[in-house]
């Protein structure tokens, strides 16, 4: 099929509703979308008719409202358009209603508390501004999901509330610096996802991996990532083949795929986007993740979306970029050539350094799971410690206009390697720092901590309301000031003064970091039990009140729900650990003991009964701490299951439990190290990994 047939094919977008709508409901839609405003029921029911009919056109019977609840997948539920008619036989109906409204029953998924003050009773709620599909055969609805009484009770309502709060703040601060032909301020978002890509004979025999994602147990092979020859090398024509599929179903469903490359890690790879509208992203990510891992089945693989498959080699993130957009076309955060007389762009810029300084916290919950926690700190990922990188160009601008000084600014170099022939072109004014967990790249923000199986609808959703609330207080100052110049340029002093902190252009990944982070006062919050807390501080509850994002009963919800989700993954995986550890492992490891005490016995003539006896008490050891350890996890565990899936709970799995599975691994990797291959009842990393057994 040609690119032009191929792309959106499966997805009722806008070129669709032109072809398909009457003129005036097309105009119609178009405007609601354009201010935030509800259809009238007239339009829903005309678009409702309209979707039915190119979905019947393309073989469809059933249609989904589909969602994302807090178990941070989506969730669907069937429904076909039959509707009885006379004569026993019958119509396909779907009226502007049930495109509208959806009521599945709420208590089947995480509400965080809020059921069990309210009725299971919820509702979807159509989002027209992001465009239906056809997946699996099916007419999916992207929708919103809410309690009864209307608490939000998934990850898109609070998302298109903070859109709603950034394009009322960042108007604000646009209109007072005289640009009043923009009418729209939204925020865009690339979200770069990585993954990895397995043999399916590989995963089908590894329990951890079909109970949790990841691997629990598994020794080093002779060869990691350390020669780096993945990393951009050749991709594998399997791999090649699968590619080719994902970019293919994922453009049919209207996602702009764009590179896809190999990543550091052996069998890690990544794909990105070309950005959009942010609600569209996210929806787009959910889809991009639940596509990666139909394709990989049919091509005998499996995708991993864990944050930390595999110990030892890199973990698999999602950086977000994400920027600010007018509907004239701006970028908001573009610095432009002569970023110093830009004080349009500096005062978006220092309202993003300020949110980012005082709500540290709320950025580093929006990315904490159980799974990344193996990649902030750890090598291949930032720290958990947020900052910001600006570069040396920006950082002095601000810092000059801070004290008062003129700036003299480096003109633009062309890039020189020496070689006439290639063309020149200029070199970004500053180089890319890969260790911040927030830098800004040329025109937008890269967040580099998200993990791979997070919704992107919890870091933007933060994002925005942090940038929201700080572009509120700048509007407020704006509007009462007599000297608009000097105001910005007081604004500018200030948030560099008060917020400099955030800043560091250096390496993130030293240990001088973490000390000087700490003189600093920024926060440290290594783990996600550490991290929930926060989030139901008085500041978080004022900031998510003040803009209309959470009400204090949602905040609490979904700290619970936080909660339940930590806890909840700990104990699958510790449960796994003792299962594969009792039943699998160590019996295996001590019948090879017992076969090397054989053996001592039968070689008593040619001397070697020491040495297999030596190797039988040898392995015999790794088997009794095996044992030791596996009992000391399931004491642990025992006592974390006895406060639920509390804040308490959370602690315990952190400080407790979390070590004793540490501990257990240890010593079943070593055994692994010294126990005939053929004992050993899991494939190995060196066999999942590199294809050698
Ligand atoms: P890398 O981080 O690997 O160097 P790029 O700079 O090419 O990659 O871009 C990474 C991602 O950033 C892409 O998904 C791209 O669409 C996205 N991106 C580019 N411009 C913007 C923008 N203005 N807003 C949001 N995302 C953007
Ligand atoms: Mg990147």
């Amino acid at each position: 099929m040609k690119m032009k047939e191929l792309f959106g094919s499966l997805v009722f977008n806008e070129a669709v509703m032109a072809e398909r709508l009457p003129a005036e409901t097309y105009r119609e839609f178009l405007k609601c979308i354009d201010e935030d405003r509800a259809l009238s029921r007239e339009a829903a029911d005309v678009i409702a008719g309209a979707m039915k009919d190119w979905a019947i056109e393309k073989g469809v019977t059933h249609y989904t409202h589909w969602f994302q609840p807090m178990t941070g997948m989506t969730a669907e539920k069937h429904d076909s358009f039959i509707t009885p008619a006379p004569g026993g036989s019958v119509t396909m109906e779907f009226s502007g209603k049930e495109l509208i409204k959806g009521e599945p029953d709420a208590s089947s998924f995480p509400s965080g508390g809020l059921r069990a003050t309210f009725e299971a009773r919820g509702y979807t709620n159509w989002d027209p501004s992001s465009y239906a599909f056809i997946k699996d055969g099916i007419l999916c609805i992207p929708t919103a999901f809410c309690s009864y009484t209307g608490e939000a009770l998934d990850k898109k309502t609070p998302l298109l509330r903070s859109m709603e709060a950034l394009d009322k703040q960042a108007q604000r601060v646009l209109h007072l610096l005289g640009r009043t032909e923009i009418h729209k301020v939204f925020p865009t978002v690339g979200a770069e996802q990585e993954y990895f890509l397995i043999d399916k004979k590989d995963y089908d025999n590894r329990k951890d991996l079909k109970y949790t994602g990841r691997t629990l147990f598994g020794a080093r092979p002779p060869k990691g990532q350390e020669l780096e020859d993945h990393y951009f090398g050749p991709v594998k024509p399997r791999v090649v083949s699968y590619m080719k599929e994902l970019d293919e179903e994922l453009w049919k469903l209207g996602v702009l795929a764009k590179t896809k490359h190999n990543e550091v890690a052996p069998s890690q790879h990544e794909l990105a986007p070309v950005f959009c509208t942010a609600n569209i992203a996210a929806d787009h990510n959910q889809l991009t993740m639940e596509i990666m891992k139909k394709v990989a089945s049919r091509h005998g693989l499996v995708c991993l979306l864990h944050e930390k498959p595999f110990a030892g080699v890199n973990g698999s993130g999602k950086h977000n970029n994400w920027s600010l957009s007018t509907d004239t076309g701006l970028n908001l955060l573009n610095p432009g050539k002569e970023p110093y007389n830009n004080s349009q762009f500096l005062l978006f810029l220092c309202a993003v350094i300020t949110a980012v300084d005082e709500y540290q916290d709320l950025l580093r919950i929006s990315v904490a799971s159980a799974g990344n926690d193996h990649r902030l700190g750890a090598h291949e990922a930032p720290p958990a410690i947020i900052s910001m990188y600006l570069g040396g160009e920006l950082t002095s601008i601000l810092s000059c206009i801070a004290e008062g000084k003129p700036y003299c600014g480096t003109a633009r170099n062309d890039l020189e390697t020496g070689v006439h022939i290639l063309p020149k072109f200029h070199k970004d004014s500053t180089d890319r720092n890969r260790t911040s967990p927030f830098a800004f790249t040329g025109n937008k923000f890269e967040f580099r901590m998200p993990g791979s199986s997070l919704s992107i609808s919890e870091p933007n959703l933060v994002l925005n309301t942090i940038v929201a609330d700080v572009l509120m207080r700048f509007a407020d100052k704006l509007e009462g000031a007599m000297d608009l110049a000097g105001a910005i340029r007081e604004i500018i002093r200030e948030t560099y003064t008060e917020h400099g902190r955030i800043i560091y252009n250096g390496n993130n990944y030293s240990s001088e970091w973490v000390s000087e982070a700490k003189r600093r006062g920024l926060l440290n919050l290594k783990n996600t039990a550490e991290a929930i807390p926060y989030f139901s501080t008085e500041k978080n509850i004022g900031l998510f009140v003040r803009h209309g994002i959470f009400t204090e009963a949602e905040i609490h919800s979904r700290q619970e729900i936080f909660y339940e989700n930590y806890c909840k993954e700990l104990s699958i995986e510790a449960l796994t650990m003792l299962d594969m550890a009792r039943r699998n492992i160590l019996p295996a490891v001590l019948r090879y003991s017992s076969d090397l005490a054989e053996a001592s016995a039968r070689f008593t003539n040619i001397g070697l009964e020491s040495i297999c006896a030596a190797d039988a008490a040898k392995v015999g050891a790794l088997y009794s701490e095996g044992i030791t350890r596996a009992e000391a996890l399931d004491v642990k565990l025992n006592k974390a299951h006895k406060y639920g899936l509390s804040a308490r709970a959370a602690k315990i799995y952190a400080k407790e439990v979390i070590p004793a599975m540490e501990a257990l691994r240890k010593v079943a990797d070593e055994a692994e190290l010294i126990t005939e291959a053929t004992y050993w009842p899991f494939p190995t990393y060196g066999q999942i990994l590199f294809g050698v057994i």
